[in-house]
């Protein structure tokens, strides 16, 4: 494409500037001449050039000076200098060249294809540069959308979830009030049909607590303290205690770390994951659960292991996205509980999986970074 890019060739030396100015023509480039500084100077604020061609020597300024004005002015500061001078020049005049900003040097006698290429290389790599800058603009551009949109879903979720709460209480309300009050005129399918209503409206109930939970851990700022997760677990055992109970669980643990976390949020992750491993028995077989640990080069992996129905390989995966559930509703649960941990995890900077043989029991693993720090997203999302 012929003539598209714009360099200003500067030289005193008449026959010299003419001798390049042929060649870069020649070579497809619009090409300005200046036989001084300030002549360059104006130029190269009239044209906007892509390239400014350099002779060190020069009557007014030299190059040098030039190269340090046009760097430092911000309409020309991205503008391509490649600086020439004679040989007679000695390497700390080269190294004063590139420091005042030049991005390139050449040594008289230049050979004419070697000129030509390294203008053709310089001009290679500033379109580089700025094909990359602009792909990391749209890139921001982009992440700025997607973390709104994030936003605008979590807020979606919370407001749906907590406006959907009083028309459910007050379906409820009723129902319990129509099973006291009239039950006794009901015939036996009625009564059916109620206990349908009130069942239904039950397990709506959980699921709006749970997406509401869910929602919640995406606005709540995960707060960083030391969390002995020896101290956390006999506090997530006594919640879990009814249910332990029973189904006859047992629940071991080795001596755990100390990592870096939200309490809370830890408590709900231990919490939703044993109450899982109990909730999933094998029939006949008494739920055995372990809590250990190894600790790995950048994160702590904590294990809760048990011996229940176990999960088939290909749903290793989806259990931890939201409302996947691999049961109906013989099993109470909402699908949500491994989404939170999930969120929550993530939102330590950390990662969770599992692995499992049907039938024989899973293990569900859960990292988190030993050096918590500046790189924890401090918000789950
Ligand atoms: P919920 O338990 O409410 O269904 P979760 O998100 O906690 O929701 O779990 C999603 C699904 O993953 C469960 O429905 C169950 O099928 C499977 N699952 C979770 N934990 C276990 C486990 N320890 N053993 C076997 N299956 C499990």
């Amino acid at each position: 494409m012929a003539g598209l890019e714009t360099i200003i060739n500067v030289d005193d030396h008449e026959p010299a500037r003419y001798v390049k100015a042929r060649l870069l023509s020649r070579a497809g480039f619009t090409v300005y001449d200046a036989a001084n500084g300030s002549e360059a100077l104006s130029l190269i604020g009239q044209h906007n050039p892509d390239l400014v061609l350099l002779d060190v020597h020069l009557p007014d300024m030299n190059g040098i000076e030039v190269c340090r004005r046009v760097k430092s002015t911000p309409a020309s500061a991205s503008v391509i200098v490649l600086q020439i001078s004679a040989s007679a020049i000695s390497a700390p005049h080269a190294s004063a060249a590139l420091d005042s900003g030049a991005d390139a040097y050449l040594t008289e006698p230049v050979d004419p294809q070697v000129l030509v290429a390294t203008v053709k290389a310089l001009l290679r790599l500033r379109k580089a540069e700025r094909e990359l800058s602009g792909a990391n603009d749209r890139l921001k551009l982009l992440n700025k959308e997607l973390s709104r949109s994030n936003e605008d879903l979590q807020q979606f979720a919370f407001a749906a979830s907590h406006d959907l709460q009083e028309p459910l209480r007050t379906v409820t309300s009723f129902v319990t009030l129509l099973e006291r009050s009239a039950a006794a005129k009901f015939t036996g399918s009625e009564k059916e049909y109620l206990q349908y209503i009130a069942d239904g409206a039950r397990r709506m109930r959980a699921l709006i607590d749970d997406l509401l939970r869910y929602s919640q851990v995406g606005q709540r700022p995960a707060s960083l303290e030391s969390v002995d997760l020896n101290a956390l677990l006999p506090a997530v055992l006594a919640n879990l205690h009814e249910g332990m109970l029973e189904a006859g669980a047992e629940v071991t643990y080795d001596r755990l770390p100390t990592v870096t976390g939200d309490e809370a949020q830890l408590v709900q992750v231990f919490q939703n994951l044993i109450g899982n491993a109990i909730k999933y028995a094998r029939p006949g077989v008494k739920p055995a659960i372990h809590v250990s640990s190894s600790t790995e080069e950048r994160d702590w992996v904590i294990r809760v292991s048990d011996n229940g129905i176990g999960i088939e390989s290909d749903y290793l995966q989806v259990i931890f996205a939201p409302f996947k559930r691999l049961h109906g509703h013989e099993i109470s649960g909402t699908g949500i509980g491994l989404a939170i941990c999930r969120r929550v995890i993530e939102a330590h900077g950390g990662r969770i999986w599992v692995e499992s043989i049907a039938g024989q029991g899973s293990d569900f693993y859960f990292a988190l970074p030993r050096d918590a720090g500046a790189d924890v997203d401090l918000r789950a999302n």
